[in-house]
């Protein structure tokens, strides 16, 4: 998807709507994949349908210019590419519990351990960090332009593009993404995440 260009159009869910019960339910998977992700997907296009320029553009690289896009369409294409491109790793990021990739593997997991001392105390660092994000977010977790491991929340449908951040995992924490399923609930979320994030 990210290197993808205009006219987008959303990929297929890589799993059955149900297949992440109980964690996130059908329901809840059908508004946030076929309501939500296509309102930024449409929002995306419409931006972009004045300016045969940026067509040309994949999606990361409408994300990392944004000093060249038109400040009259900068705003509607950022927050809706940010939307479209945080939503595809998201919904890619995700996996049946029954499958065996909850855990970061070896060398991964080598870092973890070095950077935050274990597993356990990285998960408990990235639940935390979700559960602070102020109004609508992401919690991403993955490698600076150092290479060094960051727990980073972004604001709205903000991206780390633009920074060479390389993503690993990240959390959807807007209230769209559990609010039909778990309420007020957002630890709950969280928590229950752990059991169906890909690594
Ligand atoms: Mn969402």
């Amino acid at each position: 998807m990210i290197y993808e260009t205009y006219p987008f159009a959303k990929p297929p869910l890589p799993y059955e709507y149900e297949a992440l019960e109980p964690y996130i339910d059908a329901q809840a998977m059908h508004y946030h994949y076929d309501k939500h992700f296509e309102n930024y997907i449409k929002g995306l296009n419409a931006a972009l349908k004045p300016y045969p320029q940026l067509q040309k553009m994949t999606l990361l690289e409408l994300l990392s210019n944004s000093r060249i896009l038109p400040p009259e369409a900068r705003t509607a294409i950022l927050n809706n590419g940010g939307g479209v491109y945080n939503h595809s790793l998201y919904f890619n990021n995700l996996s049946p519990a029954s499958e065996n990739n909850h855990i970061p593997k070896e060398a991964l997991m080598k870092q973890i351990n070095q950077s935050f001392g274990s597993f356990e105390v990285f998960k408990e660092a990235f639940s935390k960090k979700a559960l602070s994000v102020f109004g609508s977010g992401w919690t991403y977790f993955g490698k600076n332009l150092y290479g060094d491991l960051e727990i980073i929340n972004v604001p709205n449908q903000n991206t780390l593009v633009a920074q060479n951040f390389q993503p690993i995992i990240l959390v959807d924490v807007w209230e769209h993404a559990y609010y039909l399923q778990y309420k007020n609930l957002r630890a709950d979320y969280i928590n229950n995440i752990w059991n169906i994030l890909k690594f």
